[in-house]
This record gives C-alpha cells, sequence and structure tokens, in this order.
C-alpha cells in the first residue's frame, strides 16, 4: 500500500515567481499596472510568434473578447467542439450567439473538419478549434474550412502553450489565440489569461474594451462599454517568472508522457492514447487513456479503485451536448460521446517520478485485467 497521494496536476515555481511577487509587494504595484504585465505579454508574444500579447483576467474572458472584436452577436453562429472544456462554449453565449457543436475526431480528440463542414449555416461566423489536452488540431485542415465559408478562427489554446503544428506555435494560425494560466495549465498564474493575434487593429478595439471602454488617449472618457477584464501585476510578476523557465515546464510533460507510454506499450487490446495530429507536438497538459471493451472494469471503476491506491484521476471532459446547459439533441456528436465515456486523465506534472508512472501504470494494469 501507497501513502502518498499522487495529484493530477501541481503547479511547480522553478525560478524567479517569488523573487518578483515580492518586487510587487515591495514596491506596491500589486494591482493592473506595473511593470511585470507589459514584461509578460511583451515575452509571452515574442515566445508564440505573435505581434501582439494582451494579458486579461482568466482563459473564459480571453475568449469573450476576441467574439467581441470580431462581432459575433446575436443571430450568429460560432462552431465549438463539443468535447471541451465549457468555457468555449460560455464565451459564445456570452456574445448572445449560439455554439454549434461539431463532433470530435476519434484519434486525436480534437475538432472534425468533416462535421464542421456539415453543421455549417448561412448563420455561421466563425470557430473556436480547441487543442484538446495539449495536442494541436490539424490547423491546415481546420484553416481550409474556415477559408472556404468565411469564417473568423479564435483558438482556444488554453491547455497548449508552447504546442507546434508544423514548427509553429498553436495559437498563432487562426486570427486570434486564447490561453489560460488557471493552476493547473502548463504554466500559471493563479487566475489569468493571454489573447494573442497579429491584427494590430483587433488588439487596440481589445485593449479597449478589457480597459472599461476607455478612451486610450482621454482618462475617465469612455467611448465604449467595455469590461475589467485586467490581468494583475503580481499574477504577470508570476506568468513572466513561469514564463522564463516554459521550456522546462514542457520537457516535463514530455518526460512523463514518454513514460507512461513505455510502461503501457502492449497495452492496446485494453487501451488507447490521445494519438498526436500528424505534424505536431503536444505539450502533455493531461496525458490519458481510453479503455476498450476488453478492460474487466468500467472507467468509473478504474477510477475509483485507483484513487484507492492514493492515485487521482479525472474524467475526460463530459461533451457539451449532453449537459443540461447546452443540451441539445439534434448535436449529433457520437465520438464525442464515447470518447468521453471510456477516458480519463492520469496524473502529469513535473513533480512525477519514472517509480510514481510505473506504480500508476502498474495499478492500472492489474485492475483492468492485463496481468
Ligand atoms: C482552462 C480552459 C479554459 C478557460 O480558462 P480559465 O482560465 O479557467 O477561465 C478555456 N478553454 C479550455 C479548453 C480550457 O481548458
Amino acid at each position: 500500500m501507497n501513502n502518498k497521494r499522487i495529484p493530477v496536476a501541481v503547479p511547480n515555481f522553478l525560478g524567479n515567481e517569488k523573487k518578483y511577487v515580492d518586487d510587487c509587494m515591495d514596491t506596491t504595484w500589486i494591482s493592473s499596472n506595473g511593470k511585470y504585465i507589459k514584461e509578460f505579454e511583451d515575452s509571452f508574444a515574442k515566445f508564440l510568434g505573435s505581434r501582439n500579447a494582451l494579458s486579461c483576467s482568466n482563459g473564459t474572458v480571453a475568449l469573450h473578447l476576441p467574439l467581441i472584436a470580431l462581432g459575433a452577436g446575436p443571430g450568429d453562429e460560432v462552431l465549438v467542439p463539443s468535447f471541451t472544456y465549457i468555457a468555449t462554449a460560455n464565451a459564445v453565449a456570452y456574445c448572445g450567439a449560439k455554439p454549434v457543436l461539431v463532433d470530435c475526431l476519434p484519434d486525436t480528440w480534437n475538432i472534425d473538419p468533416e462535421d464542421m463542414r456539415r453543421k455549417i449555416t448561412s448563420k455561421t461566423k466563425g470557430v473556436i478549434p480547441v487543442h484538446l489536452y495539449g495536442n494541436p488540431c490539424d490547423m491546415d485542415a481546420v484553416m481550409a474550412v474556415a477559408k472556404e465559408h468565411g469564417l473568423f478562427v479564435v483558438e482556444d489554446a488554453a491547455e497548449c502553450h508552447g504546442a507546434t503544428y508544423k514548427g509553429r506555435c498553436a495559437g498563432t494560425f487562426g486570427d486570434m489565440g486564447t490561453f489560460s494560466f488557471f493552476g493547473n495549465k502548463i504554466i500559471t498564474t493563479g487566475e489569468g489569461g493571454m489573447i494573442i493575434t497579429d491584427n494590430d487593429e483587433l488588439a487596440q478595439k481589445m485593449r479597449q474594451l478589457k480597459g472599461q471602454g476607455m478612451d486610450p488617449n482621454r482618462r475617465y472618457w469612455f467611448t465604449e462599454r467595455g469590461y475589467n477584464y485586467r490581468m494583475t501585476n503580481i499574477e504577470a510578476a508570476i506568468g513572466l517568472a513561469q514564463l522564463e523557465r516554459i521550456e522546462e515546464h514542457i520537457a516535463n510533460r514530455r518526460k512523463v508522457a514518454g513514460w507512461y507510454q513505455e510502461e503501457l506499450a502492449g497495452m492496446q487490446d485494453y487501451l488507447s492514447f490521445q494519438a498526436v495530429t500528424p505534424h505536431a507536438e503536444s505539450v502533455w497538459w493531461m496525458f490519458s487513456i481510453l479503455l476498450t471493451e476488453k478492460s474487466s472494469v468500467s472507467r468509473d471503476a478504474l477510477m475509483e479503485k485507483l484513487d484507492g491506491d492514493g492515485i487521482e484521476t479525472r474524467p475526460l471532459f463530459y461533451p457539451m451536448h449532453v449537459m443540461p446547459v447546452y443540451a441539445d439533441a439534434a448535436a449529433a456528436c457520437p465520438v464525442s460521446e464515447q470518447v468521453a465515456a471510456s477516458g480519463m486523465n492520469l496524473p502529469t506534472h513535473a513533480m512525477l517520478t519514472r517509480e510514481d508512472v510505473r506504480y500508476i501504470c502498474g495499478c492500472i494494469k492489474k485492475h483492468i485485467g492485463a496481468i
């Protein structure tokens, strides 16, 4: 029996986090002015290869602002994968537009470009592809459908900071890319988000919107009804320190994913992994497995048994179209339902040792009847 609990996610602070936060306290710059905000934004834009980066209070409003700026509103439809975190659909609904739920591919679990095509109507304005669990979408295919139908593209890159497709960072293919820095993401600021775009005009518009709509050249003069969606200097200070070591954060995740693949090799009769999109490099936000019918326990039973072994797991996201808020009997996303029902996220973070992963995989193999 193992007494240690192994959590699914743990943030880790490898560098200057504390030093920069102390600096905010010492200088009293703790709110949404201060040097770390610009430094974090500039470094983030540089890291991803984008002209503009705008910090904001979380990854959900990082989706809301682009949708407003791109003009999504009542009467419009925006394509969203059903198999995602609910924030993607919520942001569309906040604008008064309708999220139209699209099925996922059975191997990569990302948005199915053919189902996108089927769900396009005369009202469709845009699409939000989600790079699920750190795995970039096939952006050539997504962009081709978008271009064909004149759709805007906002990439929800909340889970995939630094993941690449054909050598380019996820988030830089569409009109905008959005990121989250929640405590369990690739890098964190506690709560926080970022929007990237090469379009200076849209960037300027969103900068104004996130600060209550204040005229950039005239203080306390408001020309638009905006929002308070700002990040604090303390959050940016943590973010900058995290970003300084992002290559290490990503390398740690790739190492853990590699260990899982090794330890669970040859188990394909019992379980499968999320396939990485061709030409892509995942950052493995969450390493996940799907159980096959040969497993001697159900997904939920396995999660419970692993919990008894001191191992925390999470069910994959429930598809949007089966939950009351976005219930849509006509959505027809059978692949999302099937994947979501049989899969779980395994612990994926830098504090895991090779021994931990061997222990986790040993428990899984025993419970599913593979050994
Ligand atoms: C985490 C996440 C978000 C939202 O981020 P918050 O910072 O929690 O608001 C949006 N989309 C996806 C796919 C996410 O995983």
